[in-house]
């Protein structure tokens, strides 16, 4: 990306001083220990522990909190087709949230994507326009994408839910376990290089963990059976509301970024 156009996009994050650190040619175990992926000392005794693959040494993710890794399930939407999945969500009562819902908000962008972004649920804004992420916080995480040198339209952009919890409360744990089977699909269709979940709702419910995103981020977690990489940051929403956590945010995006580079 042109330099000065990044530069942009750092600043509209209130980033402005910082420099983007020159892509590495250094092998995925010094990359991993230099971004945190894992204490140095367990770098030096076992190197080979850094891969990205299943056996590499990483975070507990799908498995942490206990229970099968989500694609282990028997996926109920398991085998349906991009346009029958829109039209099952667009149609669905599986929950009470469809008596106060606008309409679903099914998900957006490429359906070649490498990178899946998966927040919590439509507020207010995307539950009257059918999008996700089109409010004010949806404005940050195109600058967030930007920063790292992706449109909006180059990614896919889902949430937990599909429908808008009223007054934008917490999803409950009902709701949670009757939608997620359609981001599930989602995922088995769109097959992703890599996930990235905003915020604790969503790196909590996709990682079935109670640990606070504090904890989650800077780790390469793994979902389903899949195994796709998975990395967690916070909300737009909260860093609208706390933007002195941008900086974690912006080392947690070119973390994933690194990530998705060695898949
Ligand atoms: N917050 C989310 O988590 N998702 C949206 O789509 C909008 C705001």
């Amino acid at each position: 990306m042109n330099p000065s156009l990044r530069k942009e996009y750092l600043a509209a994050l209130g980033l402005e001083n910082w420099v983007l650190r020159a892509r590495s040619s250094a092998p995925t175990a010094e990359i991993a220990g230099s971004i945190g992926m894992v204490p140095p000392a367990t770098l030096a005794a076992s190197p080979a522990n850094l891969a990205l693959g299943p056996e590499g040494r990483e975070a507990g993710g799908a498995h942490e909190g206990g229970g099968a890794p989500i694609e282990a399930r028997e996926g109920r939407e398991a085998g349906v087709d991009w346009p029958e999945l829109e039209a099952r969500v667009a149609a669905c009562i599986r929950c009470p949230l469809c008596s106060t819902r606008t309409q679903t908000v099914f998900g957006v962008g490429d359906r070649q994507a490498d990178w899946l972004i998966v927040g919590e649920a439509p507020g207010a804004e995307e539950d009257r326009q059918g999008e996700p992420f089109v409010g004010r916080a949806g404005q940050l995480l195109n600058s967030m994408l930007r920063a790292i040198g992706l449109a909006r339209e180059q990614v896919y952009i889902a949430n937990i839910l599909k429908c808008r919890p009223p007054g934008n409360r917490d999803p409950s744990a009902s709701e949670v376990a009757e939608c997620l089977p359609y981001l599930e699909q989602q995922i088995a269709l769109l097959k992703p290089k890599i996930m990235l979940a905003v915020g604790r709702i969503a790196a909590q419910n996709l990682l079935r963990t109670d640990l606070t995103l504090g904890r989650l981020r800077q780790q390469v977690h793994r979902f389903g059976v899949s195994q796709v990489p998975l990395v967690a940051t916070y909300h737009p929403a909260y860093l609208l509301r706390t933007p002195t956590d941008k900086r974690k945010a912006w080392e947690d995006l070119k973390f994933a970024r690194e990530v998705c580079a060695r898949v």
